[in-house]
């Protein structure tokens, strides 16, 4: 056997400031107990939700928990996919008629984004677009309590919400410690609600995120960890949610993995994937998991040029034991995108962006929108707008 040595590895001794923020309960029917959870932060509740949850019967059952706790209980459930400022204002509109001391957000993505960015503007005022950035927040928030729905976004491990600009269907990244979640309920059972087509697409995005932060150049020795454990577990599972929708135990793992992939997030940003994948989102409304399941194995393959991120994805890989690092790190970059082409093609990922309706001649504008997005500063390799369109013309 032959041995490639490791290049040098500023990774492992990479400063960084790490507050766990948010509190983890996971477990089957945990979210029985947010009643018990909720009464220490206080009376009043705004729990922000989506239609679908409401007809999955989980708003019901989590405002049951809420009311035997002596709870007050309003509900926002218009949160909707890839949240706008517009959505955002009706759900404060609703918070500040009910005078609210505690926000729960219940559902996947949208629905803990729309309760962050509502937490935002009840606490400090103004409006979505004042807190595009870092810690522009100065007020404290109410707490927040996060429910995720589906396997995914990770979102309720993260200080950022994400909350597109109406007008524009531009995401803006508000980040602030501020808004972390101050617990995450972590209930398999909830996940078994999803569609297929949720469930491929937002697996596929927790994959991408555990492999978009095991590179970036913000990675430091805990992140790489939440990164190679999410990658672990969700790789390893996600064929079996495929398979099996009902596998309480595989779901778990799968929900485990995504966020434990936004801890990841909290601690080292994405990279190019999500950056080329956010345009395609804006303007052809392609589906978030999709979009960055499309561009990832493009991006894998650009990033495994430089020997420092082979060697990251190398060690990756070797996690779920798809390569091993000592075999070399060539090979085991083969072996990651071959592995992760063959879960875009079980998850039914359409791989061409022609079949999605992206046109020839607007590659050029959605590589500038690409070049510009706030992911593509973190990604290993400086990305120019040139080699989005290269990106772009791989993924066509
Ligand atoms: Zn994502």
């Amino acid at each position: 056997m032959r041995h490639e040595p490791a290049p040098p590895d500023r990774e492992s001794s990479r400063p960084f400031d790490h507050q766990p923020r948010t509190r983890l309960v996971f477990g089957v029917n945990s979210i029985d107990r947010l009643g018990e959870l909720a009464r220490e932060f206080g009376k009043s509740i705004l729990l922000v939700t989506d239609p679908g949850l409401v007809a999955a019967g989980h708003v019901e059952q989590a405002q049951r928990s809420l009311k035997s706790a002596g709870l007050r209980v309003t509900i926002f459930d218009k949160a909707r996919e890839n949240p706008t400022t517009k959505c955002v204002d009706a759900c404060v509109a609703v918070a500040k008629a009910a005078n609210i001391d505690t926000i729960i957000g219940l559902g996947g993505g949208s629905s803990m984004d729309t309760a962050k960015g509502c937490n935002f503007l009840l606490t400090n005022g103004g409006r979505m677009q004042d807190y595009c950035g870092v810690g522009k927040a100065t007020k404290p928030m109410l707490p927040l309590i996060a429910i995720p729905t589906t396997a995914g976004t990770g979102s309720e491990c993260q200080s950022a919400a994400l909350i597109a600009d109406e007008r524009t269907h531009q995401k803006m990244a508000c980040l602030d410690s501020k808004a972390a979640a101050r617990i995450a309920i972590l209930d398999p059972a909830l996940t078994l609600s999803q569609p297929p087509r949720v469930t491929a697409c937002t697996g596929i995005d927790a994959i991408a995120h555990a492999v978009e932060t095991a590179v970036t150049k913000n990675r430091n020795p805990l992140s790489s960890m939440y990164s190679r454990e999410a990658f672990k577990l969700c790789v390893t599972s996600f064929p079996e949610v495929l398979r099996n929708p009902n596998d309480l135990e595989a779901r778990g793992r799968m929900l485990l993995g995504a966020a434990l992939s936004g801890l990841a997030i909290e601690n080292s940003m994405l990279g190019a994937a999500h950056a080329a994948a956010n345009p395609l989102t804006a303007h052809y409304g392609i589906v978030h998991g999709q979009a960055v399941g499309m561009m990832l194995p493009a991006v894998v393959r650009f990033n495994g040029a430089n020997k420092i991120a082979r060697h990251a994805y190398a060690e990756l890989a070797s996690a779920p034991e798809i390569a091993c690092v000592s075999e070399g790190h060539e090979p085991a970059l083969e072996a990651l995108i071959g592995r992760l082409e063959e879960l875009l093609n079980l998850a039914k990922i359409p791989r061409s962006l022609a079949d999605c309706g992206v046109e020839r001649s607007a590659i050029s504008k959605l590589a500038q929108e690409a070049a510009r997005q706030w992911t593509a500063a973190f990604n290993p390799r400086s990305v120019s707008k040139d080699d989005f369109v290269k990106l772009y013309e791989t993924a066509f």
